[in-house]
């Protein structure tokens, strides 16, 4: 039984104290919901802040990128190290927006990945595809790809969350249907049994991303290999998050 995991993006959004009026009216909105990990991600800047605001409750905190070094003369960086002393438990990886804008290749979201897990934090691997790969039908290659180098050298996925984005649906309205979500992740799921063995793939948490609103996630939900949602957009009013948070319902 794969527990579900709603996760929020919070990408370059909330000062903080627009994230405390979010935290705020979220947390008595979610605080009957049972068995699903909900996880929020907020800029570096404010994520001690939001540390407090979520205090002990059910709320985990998250950043969005890291780098691979502890320390050192890399200016403009944060060190795993640094955001577990912030508060994280989990940090976001290889994010489509994190490739495309920032250069991120499967290298580096392996050096990341495994830096992360070494010191202590939770690492939330993105993977998917762009529009153009999809409609030349090398999806399965990309993902393929993404998946054995972004964790290559790992010996476990204990620590590990896979978020299966498509490019194409990320902030653009456009969600995959529930049964291109389902194969996708089937796929990714095949690729981790082969490298790592069957108990790690039927363990390991894959989460669909790319505009899931309260309205479609039940649907996504439903299907077997989605284990829960990396969501952006939506996560940024507390209504629709909590409302994505309680898809059960
Ligand atoms: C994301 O930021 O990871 C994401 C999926 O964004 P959105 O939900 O807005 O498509």
């Amino acid at each position: 039984m794969r527990t579900p995991v709603i996760a929020g993006n919070w990408k370059l959004y909330k000062t903080s104290g627009e994230a405390k009026g979010l935290i705020e009216a979220l947390l008595p909105l979610i605080k009957d919901v049972k068995g699903v990990e909900v996880i929020v991600a907020p800029v570096f800047t404010i994520l001690h802040r939001v540390g407090e605001l979520i205090g002990g409750s059910r709320v985990k905190l998250s950043a969005q990128n890291c780098f691979w070094e502890e320390e050192g003369a890399f200016t403009g960086e944060v060190s795993p190290g640094m955001l577990l002393d912030a508060g994280c438990s989990h940090v976001i990886i290889g994010h489509s927006e994190r490739r495309q804008y920032f250069a991120e290749t499967d290298e580096t979201v392996n050096r990341k990945t495994k830096a992360a897990i070494a010191a202590g934090l939770k690492a939330i691997v993105c993977v998917g595809e762009t529009l153009e790969e999809r409609e030349e039908g090398v999806m399965n290659d990309v993902l393929t790809r993404q998946v054995t180098k972004g964790l290559d050298g790992l010996t476990s996925l204990q620590a590990v969350i896979i978020a299966y984005e498509p490019v194409w649906a990320i902030g653009t309205g456009k969600t995959a249907t529930e049964a291109q979500a389902q194969e996708a992740h089937r796929l990714i799921r095949t690729v981790i049994s082969q490298k790592f063995g069957v108990d790690s793939s039927d363990k390991v948490r894959i989460l669909y991303g790319g505009s899931v609103k309260p309205d479609n996630v039940k649907g996504l939900m439903s299907q077997p290999d989605i284990d829960g949602a990396l969501v952006g957009g939506a996560s940024l009013k507390p209504e629709s998050f909590a409302a994505i948070v309680n898809f059960g319902k």
